[in-house]
């Protein structure tokens, strides 16, 4: 199987996303051989296929499992046992997830191979995207891209998260440094572990080469916005650098600051002076194209959680086009945006049908939770029984249906469920378009956290017996993701009721402070990483609502449809009616006065 591409080659690169499309069912039947052929003896998949090479066995005998199932199997590698538990291929490395087991990062195998097939990946961003921008080698990227810690398990194998792989490996750091490629930020700055000397270089050389620029980008919404905000709170630093050609003192990384140094070469006063007037002006409405006027676009990701930043993107960025390239995890890259000028509600991704074999399980839409289930005869009778639906191919799914990811990969995981709904829009070629629904489960995102129902209801039900001595008990609960400041933050609203009845007139703020770390502090360690070391989450804050709120809310949510019967009220609010209805009746609020603790977590050797 090849997975090579020059990015520059932008008819050649098109013809390969042809050929892939054209041929997806056939390409898939490919990947999923050759999955089996050198994965069959792997301890995993012997127990199920007992050697047996054929595509039917697979998908009749492999079950569908989640992290939870594979998770024993990854321990054991991260312990020391031989990669061949679940790959024929060594595994190099663990990528470390957003997503949450036990509270900790879920943990990803990895090959040295991977890194071509991501490098494919994104190498094909490249032709597509210059079909619809011209000129884009005549200029830079400013791509503010980070690096995370990364910790070694106990059999020595690094664990890190999946950008921070790619950025170290040898696929980015020696790319063809032309055309697409050329990016403001040099490597140094890229691989500085410390977030706030990385930011304040990657802005000094966007400053300094602002003429160049032609896009700007991150690679989630949230991490631009940060790095704008970034801007805010430090521009008058980073104007005075600019002036006397001097980089602060507190950065102390040296490959950084010396690569900086390189960048901004001599003081620069004209363009202090430019940087301190524009940034003064009272108004930050279009900042990005008044630092950066030749900017063609923003390429950040703003489809799923992401799409709640559209608004405060489009503010800063004087509403350039959003491009959002990819969709990928930290099991495997999926696709891309063949449309990627389209309006950030219309974006869909193909699924590159060389990159892994792909099944989708039917959810019912709407309730896109639910699996449909099968109706299955027995004794005569059709009875809807509540068994797994079948999964079905890349190239069979519907217009118009939801399903649930599925991959089997090149790395050791065989039909494991992503957790992410997507939506067919249509087809290119042979191979289906999806919109990115929404992640299972997820109630609040900020950043790379990911809330579920039950982390918020584990952490509400220990914080809220700090109010019991107060005569206080918290009889309803929901929660908003509010994104209108930078961080953005959880917001959670609580309906007291007093014991003996009597109105609740005033309540303890040291209390109800108290009441927020305690809820941080049960939070999963992604959302404790972003809150404390990475920042990119604000303090969260409870908002105690009068009496009889959430029956207002109820009535509300009866009103568009909901039955009264199966009212359960909603864990997370997204609709602004709804939200107005909570809003409008806050007695007070309070927020998180701490930092809730964090500290990488360790692997546990059985
Ligand atoms: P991680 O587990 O940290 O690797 O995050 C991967 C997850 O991020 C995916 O499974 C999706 O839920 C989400 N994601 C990645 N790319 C996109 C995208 N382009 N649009 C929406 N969500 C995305």
């Amino acid at each position: 199987m090849e997975w090579s591409c020059d990015p520059n080659d932008r008819v050649a690169g098109l013809k390969i996303i042809e050929d892939l499309t054209q041929s997806a069912g056939q390409v898939q039947r490919r990947v999923l051989d050759e999955i089996l052929r050198r994965n069959s003896e792997t301890e995993y998949l012997k127990g199920f296929i007992q050697g047996d090479l054929g595509r039917e066995t697979f998908k009749k005998k492999v079950p569908v499992v989640n992290y939870e199932d594979v998770k024993p199997y990854i321990e054991r590698i991260a312990n020391g046992e031989p990669s061949q538990i679940i790959s024929g291929q060594p595994i190099s490395e663990l990528l470390t997830s957003s997503g949450t087991s036990g509270g900790h990062p879920k943990m990803m195998p990895s090959t040295i191979e991977d890194l071509d097939r991501k490098t494919f990946l994104y190498n094909l961003l490249v032709p597509v995207m210059n079909q619809y921008v011209d000129g884009l080698d005549q200029g830079k990227g400013m791509y503010l891209l980070f690096v995370k810690q990364e910790i070694t398990t106990a059999s020595g194998l690094t664990a890190r998260p999946v950008l921070t792989s790619y950025y170290k490996s040898k696929n980015f750091r020696n790319r063809a440094f032309n055309g697409y490629n050329v990016y403001t930020s040099p490597d140094e700055t890229i691989l500085c572990t410390d977030s706030k000397q990385s930011m304040f270089c990657q802005l000094i050389c966007g400053l300094v080469q602002r003429d160049q620029v032609l896009r700007v980008g991150a690679v989630f919404a949230s991490a631009f916005l940060r790095a704008i905000k970034f801007l805010e709170d430090h521009w008058e630093e980073l104007s005075s650098n600019i002036r006397t050609g001097i980089i602060s003192e507190w950065v102390t990384d040296s490959s950084c600051r010396e690569a900086t140094m390189k960048i901004l070469e001599k003081p620069k006063p004209e363009l202090a002076d430019l940087i301190e007037s524009v940034c003064s002006s009272k108004s930050w409405e279009g900042i990005i194209k008044k630092l950066w006027p030749k900017t063609k676009y923003v390429d950040v990701i703003v489809t799923g959680s992401m799409a709640q930043y559209i608004s405060t993107l489009d503010f800063y960025s004087g509403s350039l086009p959003l491009v959002s390239t990819m969709y990928a995890s930290s099991e495997c890259y999926f696709g891309l945006n063949l449309k990627p000028l389209s309006k950030p509600s219309d974006v869909s991704y193909i699924l590159i049908p060389n990159m892994a074999y792909f099944e989708f399980i039917p959810v019912n839409k709407g309730l896109e939770e639910e699996r449909i289930d099968r109706d299955v005869h027995c004794n005569g009778n059709t009875d809807k029984i509540c068994m797994e639906p079948e999964p079905v191919d890349l190239v069979d799914v519907k217009v118009g249906d939801h399903y649930e990811l599925v991959v089997t990969t090149f790395t050791g995981l065989y039909r494991y469920s992503v957790g992410d709904i997507l939506l067919v829009t249509g087809f290119h070629n042979q191979a289906p378009q999806f919109k990115f629904v929404h992640r299972r489960n997820v109630v609040l995102s900020i950043d790379t956290d990911k809330t579920n129902e039950e982390d918020l209801l584990r952490a509400i039900t220990k914080a809220k017996l700090l109010v019991e001595p107060l005569g206080c008990l918290v009889t309803e609960y929901t929660s908003y993701a509010d994104t209108s400041s930078i961080p953005g933050h959880y917001v959670l609203f609580w309906e007291l009721q007093t014991r003996g009845k009597n109105p609740l007139t005033e309540l303890e703020s040291s209390v109800m402070e108290d009441c927020c770390s305690n809820v941080e502090e049960e939070l999963d360690s992604v959302y404790r990483r972003c809150r404390s070391k990475d920042k990119s989450i604000g303090p969260l804050e409870i908002r105690v609502v009068k009496q009889g709120t959430f029956d207002a809310l109820m009535d509300f949510c009866v009103s568009q449809g909901s039955s009264v019967n199966q009212y359960k009220t909603p864990r997370c609010i997204k609709s602004e009616e709804a939200l107005q209805i909570l809003k409008s009746r806050v007695l007070w609020s309070f927020f998180s006065k701490k930092m809730p603790s964090w500290v990488p977590y360790r692997l546990i050797q059985h």
